[in-house]
């Protein structure tokens, strides 16, 4: 792939899965150094000893660079897993398969499905999916300790295999026992943001908040025919979404995936909220120095869609070529950011207008940046809200949103175009004025000479009260 400057604004954020192939300083460093905004630490996998050990190196790497790396931990959530196989076993279309609740090891006839509670919700018709969809099974009768199937689709089945209920509404919530455990280790050592994997309802990402507070930031992922239903209702209550196509893909026939990206991304962007495009963006690159043609298009497309983030999973944790993946994706950002085609695509996607001063403002700030060739919008944020105004807008000048709080900073991250400073708020607008064309200078975005626009609202410090637009110049 082509090169490009390692220091460029880049508005379509990138997420790294870390795992065996990236845990080590000198790998992380060319993440970070390729313009990595962050790192997923994925729970289905590893000890806490094996994250705590990726922790520590992520420390050591946030006070060589002197600005911190987000983290995200990702909870395993409650995956359905087939009970113990004898071996590996084939089964046959046609022939009849029993789901039962006995810990005998599973034959050609039948194996055990550990979990009481989706037996309990299973019903005649409904479908199970074994080994990521290649064994396919329809239920025919179903009882308290057995459901009886139909192989509609033959395949191999082994111990644990992950098993898939399409539309089921299953009666667990987001949290398992171990998602607990996990989530306090997570907590205590303070990582940015949360993923909730297999969400289904609002209510999942509500009770998770009970136990979270304002510690981090929740992102629910999408990987249930249920949960696409009750996106909007999700999306509020969500601080951002990951479209997890891997289980997606399973759940649903394959071509159904790319319509959803395209309206999850959409309800993001209008709601303000971070969208994550996840999964088998790069795939061929786990063994392959170089993408494929469709993943170079799949990655290009997501940016056309306005996409906030994009992610890397075993890409970066387990595959050959972790670093050139990163800058892979990051070449094909930096590329269709650079075409001529992305902003009309953009501006063609504009969300709608949200009655109110803020909204006003926001729109107001992204049209005179344009009108005077601005080098940067800066925004003075409390708590996000306003910066997330900002961002629905996509607009073609680069987006600058300084807080007094990190906390704010690392929940902007995964938010297109949005790039952070922390500083001390200011006390007069002549100090705001200040302040905005330092962080600007610092940030490299401009030269003397250069306009710059700047939100805020006053008095500072009320979070939503954005109601001031200015017009300065670089000294
Ligand atoms: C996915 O299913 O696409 C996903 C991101 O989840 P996980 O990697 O945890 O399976």
């Amino acid at each position: 792939m082509s090169s490009f400057p390692i220091s460029a604004y880049r508005r379509t954020k990138m997420l790294a899965t870390l795992g065996p192939a990236s845990t080590s300083l000198d790998v992380l460093r060319g993440f970070v150094l390729a313009g990595l905004s962050g790192v997923r630490l994925n729970f289905s996998h590893g000890t806490h000893a094996d994250h705590r050990q990726t922790l520590n190196m992520l420390k050591t790497l946030q006070a060589e660079m002197g600005y911190p790396i987000t983290i995200l931990q990702d909870l395993q959530g409650p995956k359905i897993r087939l009970g113990e196989v004898e071996g590996v076993i084939t089964l046959q279309a046609g022939k009849v398969f029993t789901l039962d609740d006995s810990d005998k090891p599973g034959d050609e006839e039948r194996a055990c499905l550990p979990h009481p509670q989706v037996l309990d919700a299973l019903k005649v018709g409904d479908r199970v999916y074994i080994n990521d969809g290649q064994v396919r099974l329809k239920v025919t009768s179903v009882d308290a300790h057995q459901a009886v199937c139909e192989v509609l689709a033959g395949g191999v089945i082994s111990s644990r295999k992950g098993v898939n209920l399409p539309g089921v509404d299953l009666p667990f919530s987001a949290l398992t026992d171990k998602d607990r455990e996990d989530l306090a280790f997570g907590l205590e050592n303070k990582v940015d943001w949360v993923a909730l994997s297999f969400v289904q309802r609002p209510q999942d990402i509500r009770e998770a908040r009970e136990i979270i507070g304002d510690r981090a930031a929740i992102m629910a992922k999408i990987e249930l025919p249920k949960a696409v239903e009750r996106i909007e209702g999700i999306v509020e209550e969500a601080d951002g979404i990951m479209i997890a196509r891997g289980d997606l893909g399973v759940e649903l026939p394959l071509e159904e995936v790319p319509a959803i990206q395209k309206k999850i991304i959409r309800i993001c962007r209008d709601a303000g909220k971070p969208v994550v495009v996840a999964t088998q963006m790069l795939e061929s690159m786990i063994h392959n120095a170089s993408p494929t043609r469709a993943e170079v298009s799949d990655v290009a497309n997501a940016v056309y869609e306005g996409a906030d983030c994009l992610m890397l999973s075993a890409e970066t944790a387990a595959g050959a070529h972790p670093e050139a993946a990163v800058t892979t994706m990051a070449s094909i950002i930096h590329r269709v950011e650079h075409s001529s085609a992305l902003w009309p695509l953009l501006d063609a996607r504009a969300p709608e207008v949200v009655a109110g001063t803020p909204d006003a403002i926001s729109a107001a700030a992204c049209y005179t940046a344009k009108m005077v060739n601005a080098c940067a919008i800066v925004t003075f944020t409390e708590f996000g809200a306003t910066a997330l105004r900002l961002n629905r807008w996509r607009p073609e000048q680069p987006l600058l949103a300084v807080t007094p709080h990190a906390k704010t900073a690392q929940g902007l991250t995964f938010s297109w175009g949005l790039k952070t400073v922390v500083s001390e708020p200011p006390m007069d607008t002549d100090q705001l004025v200040e302040f905005a064309l330092t962080a600007v200078k610092k940030s490299g975005l401009g030269n003397a000479g250069d306009t710059v626009v700047i939100t805020a609202g006053i008095p500072f410090g009320k979070a939503g009260g954005t109601n001031l637009l200015r017009i300065a110049e670089l000294p």
